[in-house]
């Protein structure tokens, strides 16, 4: 089974995904935590997208398209890869269906996390004091908000159109919400 979730900065993507992944034995394919990951390690690639990336903006299709294709194509993740944080727009998510096909795969399910402005920029200001991300400061974390909304709209009737999308109501409890999306995975039949 492949899943993709999604939802603005702070809806709880990540801890989500987390979850899904022990339960579910999934590899969690999170492009941010990759990009993040590049800037740590100063590489060549980290360089050039930590402006962007601190800006808030959305980092170029074809770097990610790059990063993805690679876990895509490794047999190893075959079938079981939840994407926390792409597709991001409609190209990238046009991309990663003929990125599936390509690799005999498909998606099974989109989760699409939903999360009131107020819940966003409340735990976004709770992880800055935790994890110290810089993006998670506040002029940034409200463009990150903006530029998610500009963009996911045409994903969202995408994955409305091939029927795969479930909406769930982000403001639960961890626990409530884990509940949720286990009840809809397991709904799923024949998925391993
Ligand atoms: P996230 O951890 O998912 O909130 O992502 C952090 C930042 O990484 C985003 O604000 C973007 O700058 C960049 N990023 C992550 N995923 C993508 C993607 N699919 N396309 C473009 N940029 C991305």
């Amino acid at each position: 089974m492949n899943i993709v979730i999604f939802g603005p900065p702070g809806a709880g993507k990540g801890t989500q995904s987390n979850y899904i992944v022990k339960k579910y034995s999934l590899f969690q394919l999170s492009t941010g935590e990759l990009l993040r990951k590049e800037i740590n390690n100063n590489t060549d690639l980290g360089k050039k997208i930590e402006s962007t990336i601190s800006l808030g903006n959305l980092v170029s299709d074809e770097i990610v398209g790059k990063i993805i294709n690679k876990y895509i194509s490794n047999i190893k993740y075959k079938n079981h890869i939840i994407f926390d944080g792409y597709p991001r727009n409609l190209n990238q998510a046009k991309n990663l269906n003929y990125l599936l096909n390509k690799n005999d795969q498909k998606i099974d399910l989109v989760l699409k996390l939903t999360v009131s402005q107020e819940t966003i920029k409340k735990r976004i200001s709770e992880r800055q004091s935790l994890e110290n991300r810089s993006d998670d400061l506040e002029e940034t974390a409200i463009k990150r908000i903006k530029t998610y909304e500009d963009n996911i709209k045409p994903v969202i009737n995408f994955y409305k159109q091939s029927n795969l999308l479930k909406v769930i109501d982000g403001e639960g409890s961890i626990a409530k919400i884990n509940a949720v999306i286990s009840g809809l995975i397991d709904g799923i039949k024949g998925w391993l």
